[in-house]
């Protein structure tokens, strides 16, 4: 089950504030589909999509941004540009009559990638609780 590969995947990973395939990305060394980008942050596909529309938005600089956990008063500004970049998101394909923001937090919050992102899913009829 795709769900019990990236609950195994979260538990392996952890916060060790070693670069991630995110770096690569920002720095287009690797190949993503990106949806917006500006001065701060870049946004791109999901690779392994939960919904029609999964994209990811994150900071280009981490700045110490392994997780939402690790923000300090010095990020506020990136944290405020992030959520706004998702709502661009949305606006861009199409989702404003409903889409969902996640951000997963550490180990048993199903992180992975230590690299903060927030998740922009839409396109279908999202459930309560997420589980
Ligand atoms: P997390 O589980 O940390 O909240 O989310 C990490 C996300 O990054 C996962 O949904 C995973 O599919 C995605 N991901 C991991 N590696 C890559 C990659 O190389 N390219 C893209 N586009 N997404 C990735």
């Amino acid at each position: 089950r795709a769900a019990h590969n990236e609950e195994a995947a979260a538990k392996a990973a952890s916060d060790t504030g070693a670069p991630t395939i995110f770096d690569k990305i920002v720095a287009k060394e690797i190949p993503s589909d990106i949806v917006y980008e500006d001065e701060n942050v870049l946004a791109f596909r999901d690779i392994n999509p939960q919904a029609p529309v999964h994209v990811l938005v994150i900071p280009k600089l981490r700045d110490g941004l392994t997780t939402l956990g690790k923000a300090e008063p010095r990020h506020t500004e990136v944290l405020g540009q992030l959520l706004h970049a998702s709502k661009i998101v949305a606006e861009k394909e199409g989702i404003v009559d409903g889409f969902r923001v996640v951000i997963n937090n550490g180990a048993e919050g199903c992180q992975s990638v230590y690299h903060l992102h927030l998740h922009v899913l839409g396109g279908r009829q999202m459930k309560w609780p997420p589980v």
